[in-house]
């Protein structure tokens, strides 16, 4: 069987065909704009899958989509989504029905552990976490190269993990959840309260200004004390970073030495990296989820 891999984002929809030995046989990458709605995001999916299949047969293809949020067991209903007009939706069934095809949907950050587990810089580890930092602020964990979900379908979302109960609100309806402090959009708004400036994530760390500097280390403060938490509840051999923030340098020096100052032991063997995939991990770990139904 054929593996089409479908990375679902806000901006932009990916999709990869595999052949059974693992062979990239077509890639293609379309813009979308989640503003325009879930018809808008459902046709551009449809267009897309139709130029990467170029023909070949639906029945020897077996299909997995990743996105972020994930299917409610309860109702069906994509929840806890950050492109809210998926939310709510039986995104699933929908793309199912527009495909004519059965499709496994996957959480976009269980994807990434995945296919970094498998492919990339964890290809030889045992307990491997997989952290996105971007807009949001996702993780997978997977252990034998398997992805862990849970009896809720939540193992994996430390970004909603609160680090203080009367912090900063969250689109979740928690409060102090670790996303509202080390995401790319939390990083925005707390600029954004204190200088009144708007600058984007990227801005922020290549700038020098005072401001930024404080706000800098406070979010790696922040970084430190969330993946430390994180260490002691699962004690990963790697934690592997994706996402935008990603490729700041600091990240693996002041963030790793304020990982260190709150970790739970005097030794610290977890190695703490760069994802080794790039922006490949969505698709490819998409593909490897396409022989799961359900979920
Ligand atoms: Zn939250």
């Amino acid at each position: 069987m054929y593996r089409l891999g479908i990375d679902l984002g806000g901006t932009k929809i990916e999709a990869i065909l595999l052949a059974e030995n693992g062979l990239v046989l077509s890639r293609r990458r379309i813009a979308t704009q989640a503003e325009r709605g879930l018809d808008h995001i459902l046709a551009r999916l449809t267009l897309l899958v139709d130029l990467v299949l170029r023909g070949t047969s639906k029945k020897d293809v077996l299909v997995g989509v990743g996105t972020p949020g994930s299917i409610s067991l309860e109702t069906g209903l994509l929840r806890n989504s950050n492109t809210q007009c998926l939310n709510n939706r039986p995104l699933k069934k929908m793309i199912q029905s527009c495909l004519g095809m059965e499709v496994s949907i996957a959480n976009d950050a269980n994807c990434f552990a995945l296919a970094e587990a498998v492919l990339g810089a964890g290809k030889n580890e045992k307990i491997v976490f997989g952290v996105i930092l971007g807009t949001g602020c996702g993780g997978g964990l997977v252990i034998n190269k398997k992805c862990i979900k849970g009896p809720n379908s939540i193992a994996g979302e430390f970004g909603h993990h609160s680090i203080d109960q009367n912090g900063r609100p969250c689109w979740c309806g928690k409060q102090g959840c670790l996303e509202t402090y080390i995401s790319g959009s939390g990083l925005e708004a707390r600029f954004f309260n204190e200088t009144g400036k708007r600058m984007s994530a990227k801005e922020i760390f290549s700038s020098n200004s005072n401001q930024a500097r404080v706000l800098k280390l406070e979010y790696m403060k922040s970084f430190g004390f969330g993946i430390a938490n994180l260490c002691s509840i699962l004690d990963p051999d790697i934690v592997i970073f994706g996402g935008g923030i990603s490729q700041q340098p600091e990240l693996y020096t002041i963030g790793i030495r304020e990982i260190k100052r709150y970790f739970f032991s005097d030794s610290v063997r977890t190695k703490f990296v760069k994802n080794g995939l790039g922006d490949s991990s969505g698709v490819f770990g998409a593909a490897l989820f396409s022989n799961e139904l359900g979920f």
